[in-house]
């Protein structure tokens, strides 16, 4: 187990007094469960790291991060990766995107069975879940988002839109539904966020929250430690959700866990729930005993993925040293701190979202596809996700490059 230790940086004793309080319950003594390190585009405006730990009062687990919600407004206005359409997530381009939205927008008209119903998507990306709505006959629908570029494709679809977060003001009581999709597991200031849709809300309006769901985030590891990463900073079970909401004395109606279809045998896991203010009744939060051991068996077997790619990738410099890297994503910023590939001979990088183009890594460039003019060094593609679509892309691109995969 010795070898695994550069993969888990545990300390002997792993309690701490936390910088960011539990999001759920306040504490601040929490155990830590993991040390995630990242390698950053020079520019780029996050932390390079944080502990991942658990509260030791309601089980919820957490990046102990010192970025701040101002920071995370920041990079999310300025370098939104969903802005991209064919490479983003959030609108209606990628089929299999689009199908999980008008899923999710039917699970949320089946509940309220009123077209007339006035929704509030927040951080809403491309429009996607607004757009499965209004063809649902749903008419009075809005979106925003701190992207600037995600609200005009949401504009585009003929939906209203504005640019903005959960942390300026809006409108005040006016929405009869409020849907947080995938937003919340990337939220700071989780308490300031439930005040503020809250303050939005009407009173007897209602929350649909959808996040990752990290008691399974096992069952479905195709890339070590895929959900600890800069934008993923919650890690929910329904459980805590319930908790947080309980605080707020909003109360589960309705919710459960679903599995979501993200590419062609690609799945993830999340959870659901609809949440309405119960008036006086007085919440208890019960802690969640669950969650921490299935998020340990994840960093477990997340650390043996890491140490099998990282031998593979040894043996694959051992016979190149010189290589070019494809994609600039969240697991290239985990090898390029926690394997070989942190001193490997690295001429570019490649990356198909023109949002990273023209940014530096390690100092080296990262350029688009077609600016690639070497066709002899060895590519590594560093997804374990899109490895098959890149490598059919750099066929059809008809480089020659010999092609290094992060497994065998
Ligand atoms: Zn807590």
């Amino acid at each position: 187990m010795e070898s695994l230790e550069r993969f888990i940086i545990k300390k002997d004793n792993n309690m701490k007094f936390a910088s960011r309080p539990c999001p759920v319950c306040n504490h601040h003594q929490a155990d830590v469960l993991h040390t995630q390190r990242f390698e950053l585009p020079e520019d780029h405006p996050l932390s390079n790291g944080y502990d991942v730990v658990v509260c030791l009062q309601c089980g919820f687990i957490y990046a102990d991060t010192s970025v701040t919600q101002a920071d995370y407004d920041r990079f999310y206005a300025k370098y939104s990766k969903y802005e991209d359409s064919k490479t983003g997530t959030g609108g209606v381009e990628n089929p299999y995107d689009w199908r999980r939205q008008q899923e999710t927008a039917h699970q949320i008209a089946n509940f309220l069975q009123n077209p007339n119903a006035s929704i509030l998507d927040v951080g809403c990306a491309n429009g996607g879940i607004l757009k499965a709505l209004q063809e649902l006959g749903y008419r009075n629908l809005c979106g925003i988002d701190p992207s600037l570029t995600c609200v005009e494709n949401t504009r585009r679809l003929g939906i209203e839109a504005h640019q903005g977060s959960l942390f300026q003001p809006f409108k005040e009581h006016v929405f009869d539904c409020i849907i947080l999709s995938h937003t919340l597991e990337h939220v700071q200031d989780v308490q300031g966020a439930i005040n503020w849709i809250e303050n939005n809300l009407k009173s007897d309006g209602v929350i649909y929250l959808e996040t990752p769901d990290a008691t399974r985030y096992v069952d479905f590891l195709y890339a070590p430690l895929q959900d600890f990463n800069t934008e993923h900073i919650n890690h929910f079970s329904l459980k805590c959700l319930t908790n947080l909401m309980g605080e707020y004395d909003f109360a589960l109606i309705n919710g459960g866990s679903k599995t979501l279809a993200i590419g062609s045998e690609l799945f993830y896991p999340a959870i659901y729930g609809f949440w309405k203010q119960n008036g006086a009744n007085e919440y208890n939060l019960t802690k969640d005993e669950n969650l921490r051991n299935e998020v340990e068996k994840y960093i477990q077997r997340s650390a043996e993925i890491l140490k099998r790619i990282d031998i593979h990738l040894q043996k694959a410099l051992a016979r190149s040293p010189k290589i070019i890297v494809w994609g600039t994503g969240q697991l290239a910023m985990k090898l390029l701190i926690e394997t070989s590939l942190a001193h490997a001979n690295i001429l570019a990088f490649i990356d198909n979202n023109p949002i990273n183009r023209g940014r530096t890594l390690k100092h080296i460039p990262v350029i688009g596809p077609d600016q690639l003019q070497d066709s002899v060094t060895p590519i590594v593609i560093t997804t374990m996700l899109h490895h098959q679509a890149i490598a059919e892309q750099i066929k059809q691109m008809g480089l020659k490059n010999e092609i290094i995969f992060l497994a065998e």
